[in-house]
This record gives C-alpha cells, sequence and structure tokens, in this order.
C-alpha cells in the first residue's frame, strides 16, 4: 500500500499535464505532496482494520486533510452527505481499493469487501468492475501469479484490454477522471514495468491523471516488484505521522509483508498471516 502513496507523490506534480518525460525527479521538496489518492487509501486501510464503518471514516480522514484535489462530487459526499449523487464511476473508486488486495483471504473477500468500500460513494458498475480489478490484480501478484497470467484473468473477469503499449497511451495524450478509461492505463503501467520505479515513471510519461494513475499502478507494482529501500526512505519526509501508523499496521495484519525490492526475496515466506518480524523490524526503524 505504501507503493500506491509513493505514486500519488510522485504524480502529484503532473497531474493534467501530458507530454511529461519519463526522466524526472521523483521527490521535489515544495512541490511534492500527497494528495485524495493517498487520504482515501489511508482512511480505506483504517476502516478494515478497524473494523469499523467505511463511510464515516472516509469522510472523517477528508474532513481531516481538506482541499488535497477531491473532485467537486465528492467534495459533496464528504460535506453534504444528503444531497449528493452517488452513482459515480470516477476513478476515486479504484484509487483507494489496495488495501482489499492485501487485507482480503480470497477471491470472493475481493468482490465482497470491494463492494463495501466502493457502493459507500461510487455505487455505478464500472466503478466496483474497476475496484474491482485493481483489488483483484494485488491479490493476485502477491499471490505469486506470473504478470502474463495477472493480465489475462484480469481480462477475463474484468473485460479490460491491456495489450496497449506504455508510446501509444503517451502518445494519446488524453485525461480522463473515470474507472473505465483509468484502471486499464494504470494496470498496463504496472504489468509493463520491469520493476517498481519503472511503473511509476509509465504512469507520469502517460500523462493525464497522473497521481491517481500512478497511485493504483504503484499498489500492483508494490505487490509485483517490491519497493526499492531508497524510494521507501525517500517518501518518508513527505508522510503524516497518522499515515505511518496505518501503514505499519496494515502491514502487520496483511497476509504478506511488506515487499522491499531485493530483500523481500532472499527471505523465507512468513509461516503465519503476520508479517516477518525482519521485515516488520526494518519497517519500523523507519516508521517509528
Ligand atoms: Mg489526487
Amino acid at each position: 500500500m505504501l507503493g500506491c502513496i509513493i505514486g500519488d507523490l510522485a504524480g502529484s506534480r503532473f497531474e493534467g499535464c501530458s507530454q511529461n518525460p519519463k526522466d524526472v525527479p521523483l521527490f521535489v521538496r515544495h512541490q511534492t505532496t500527497f494528495t485524495d489518492d493517498s487520504i482515501c487509501t489511508i482512511a480505506v486501510a483504517e476502516a478494515l482494520l478497524n473494523n469499523q464503518p467505511v463511510e464515516e471514516t472516509l469522510r472523517s480522514w477528508c474532513k481531516r486533510y481538506p482541499d488535497r484535489g477531491y473532485g467537486s462530487r465528492f467534495r459533496q459526499w464528504i460535506y453534504m452527505p444528503e444531497t449528493a449523487d452517488r452513482h459515480s464511476y470516477g476513478n476515486g473508486a479504484a484509487m483507494r481499493i489496495a488495501p482489499v488486495g492485501l487485507l482480503a483471504a480470497d477471491s470472493q473477500a475481493v468482490t465482497r469487501l470491494t463492494a463495501m468500500v466502493t457502493d459507500v460513494s461510487h455505487d455505478h458498475p464500472e466503478a466496483r468492475r474497476g475496484a474491482g480489478a485493481v483489488a483483484a490484480s494485488i491479490r493476485l501478484a502477491l499471490s505469486g501469479l506470473e504478470k502474463r497470467a495477472i493480465g489475462a484473468e484480469i481480462h477475463e473477469r474484468y473485460g479490460y484490454q491491456l495489450s496497449a503499449s506504455i508510446q501509444d497511451l503517451h502518445d494519446q495524450d488524453s485525461y480522463s477522471e473515470s474507472c473505465q478509461d483509468t484502471v486499464p492505463v494504470a494496470l498496463i503501467c504496472a504489468l509493463k514495468a520491469s520493476c517498481f520505479e519503472e511503473a511509476i515513471r509509465n504512469a507520469i510519461y502517460i500523462g493525464g491523471d497522473t497521481d491517481t494513475i500512478a497511485c493504483i499502478a504503484g499498489g500492483l507494482a508494490e505487490a509485483l516488484y517490491g519497493i526499492p529501500a531508497h524510494l521507501v526512505e525517500e517518501s518518508q519526509p513527505y508522510l503524516p505521522g497518522a499515515f505511518l501508523d496505518v501503514l505499519q499496521r496494515l502491514y502487520a495484519a496483511a497476509s504478506q509483508p511488506m515487499p522491499l525490492a531485493g530483500s523481500i526475496k532472499a527471505l523465507p515466506k512468513p509461516t503465519s498471516q503476520r508479517g516477518s518480524p525482519s521485515i516488520m523490524g526494518w519497517f519500523n526503524s523507519f516508521f517509528v
């Protein structure tokens, strides 16, 4: 899930921009910032971890961090729930769903938890499809399925075409905030990369709603490749302590420990549902 937040941070400087080069600094002081994508992801994680109502938890986190790029309809949902239109297929449904992929025990749980998290504000079938595909892809990656098989499974179950090249998507130069446009692009960013950082750079290079595309791509890329330790470290100054607390608890509860590139593969798989103590120790060294 930290991968989502790193994607949001790195993409935040480029939201709405096209023709971004790939070779950009991922973090820039006074420009890089977390946005709605990180806040909503943290809120969903906390709701699931504490078994709290998703709707109230989302609202409470969003009010704690106002003016972080919420769309106008979602802002209405936060502040005037009784008049809000919940029939949304906005990509907000897909950018916050990663914790389901980490915490769901099986594919039925992915479906059930996705509906529970999504329907509170995005009860359109396209929103549930997009969120479901993102959560399922993360769960499949964590279960060890290889990329081609993940793409095939997502295509079969959710109907997304994942064949476009990164260059084609860059050349299309389009901007969309819908699930149906954003989710396949973000999944392609991760599936066609060779490492976590390349997935994030793909999202920036494609342009458009870059923080959300990079957030979704980052969640899947973390599950596929792990996060390089230097990016974990570089992201820390941009994150409030309250985020780190939720992240810590999420990784402790997830069925897989935090995947760190270069170290996770060398460690034995945890024997319980808890994270490996050595990984958690490493993680704690940053987050306490
Ligand atoms: Mg955003």
